[in-house]
């Protein structure tokens, strides 16, 4: 780790003409891992607080999405792909794993186009159940694009800058500055952020280097002292103004956004990645449209002991949480916070938190 204690001081030097706390917020699971994995939060004056936001695509994914994928493999004979962290993710001791123990077919893909070729070779549907933010986003609407056969999405994909509005309007606590999500920003560039200019909060999109995150937080302190609320980009050698244009387009193609619901955050207006009626011959709930018809949703009784909901709208740090790295661990996760690489949970348990 090479961070030059010249920052350091220039931090602690604009930390202390501060008379309040300062709270910052990133919204990366990758952020949280570099932020926790070197222990940068030690390096930071008492008065700036580190945040872990709603960054985590996991995470987010509220029970409902997961409900209705097991009522899915329960009522159809599918192959049912997602990516690895999702398939863990319990709902009343149940997970996508468990179903496959029980001889579902469920299977773990790298990418969705490994979903794609199973489909090619298989006679029976194959349903991919697609998550993610802007990042995973364009390869689901390059593949529905693609038009294969026997192959359907359900997308659970939440496009991530609506959950930073919200937030913001949620007020529940007070957000000085926001260290914007690296990977996302390198798909919708740095111009999207404009609309939250309004706030009147710096924003620093950030890289994911040790350095990277603790420059964003003086850039960040600077903003807040010269009254610049602004949006910074550190992480030039990645992000440019526009993003990427072709994956923005195929994203914009495919999906209509709708009012969605978050897990912690609840329903985040235009955060919804419905897949568009031009495409409903790839859409998994059109296809299966009895089935999903047939659904009724169910509270789980875990939830009132899992806070995940408050990690991920950055009201707590894990430890607060009654259950964190006892019942709930990274071998026996509870929620999805504690199961995914990029939860802060998980982080945390990972590298002894604090
Ligand atoms: Fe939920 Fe486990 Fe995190 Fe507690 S430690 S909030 S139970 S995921």
């Amino acid at each position: 780790m090479n961070i030059p204690g010249e920052v350091i001081e220039k931090i602690k030097k604009l930390a202390s003409r501060m008379d309040r706390k300062i709270n910052i917020m990133h919204l990366c699971g990758t952020h949280e891992d570099t932020v926790t994995r070197y222990n940068l939060r030690s390096l930071l004056p008492e008065n700036i607080e580190l945040i872990s936001g709603p960054g985590c695509p996991v995470c987010i994914i509220p029970d409902t999405d997961l409900q209705k994928i097991f009522h899915l493999l329960q009522n159809a004979r599918v192959i049912l792909t997602t990516f690895g962290d999702m398939a863990r993710v319990p709902y009343r001791g149940r997970s996508l794993f468990y179903f496959r123990s029980k001889g579902h077919d469920v299977r773990v893909v790298y990418s969705i186009f490994d979903a794609i070729e199973i489909a090619r070779k298989s006679s029976i549907p194959v349903v991919h159940f697609g998550i993610g933010f802007e990042t995973t986003m364009p390869s689901t609407a390059i593949a529905i694009m693609d038009g294969v056969e026997n192959f359907y999405v359900y997308s659970a994909h939440r496009f991530f800058l609506p959950a930073m509005k919200h937030l913001l309007e949620l007020g529940e606590i007070k957000i000085d500055g926001f260290i914007n999500p690296g990977h996302v920003s390198t798909i919708v560039g740095s111009r999207a952020y404009e609309g939250l200019k309004r706030f009147q909060i710096p924003q620093v999109i950030a890289g994911f280097e040790p350095y990277d995150v603790i420059f964003a937080i003086y850039i960040i302190l600077k903003a807040l002292m010269d009254d610049n609320p602004e949006i910074f980009n550190e992480y030039r050698r990645v992000v440019t103004e526009e993003g990427n244009l072709k994956a923005k387009d195929a994203m914009n193609r495919v999906f209509q956004r709708e009012d969605w619901d978050w897990r912690g955050l609840g329903v985040v207006p235009d955060s919804g990645a419905r897949i568009r009626d031009r495409y409903s011959d790839s859409d998994a709930t059109k296809y299966f449209e009895d089935i999903f018809g047939d659904f009724t949703p169910q509270e789980d009784p875990v939830k009132k002991l899992c806070r995940c909901g408050d990690v991920l709208r950055g009201l707590i740090t894990p430890e607060k949480c009654d259950v964190f790295n006892k019942a709930c661990n990274p071998r026996n996760p509870i929620g999805p916070c504690m199961v995914s690489f990029e939860g802060t949970c998980n982080i945390w348990a990972k590298y002894g938190g604090r």
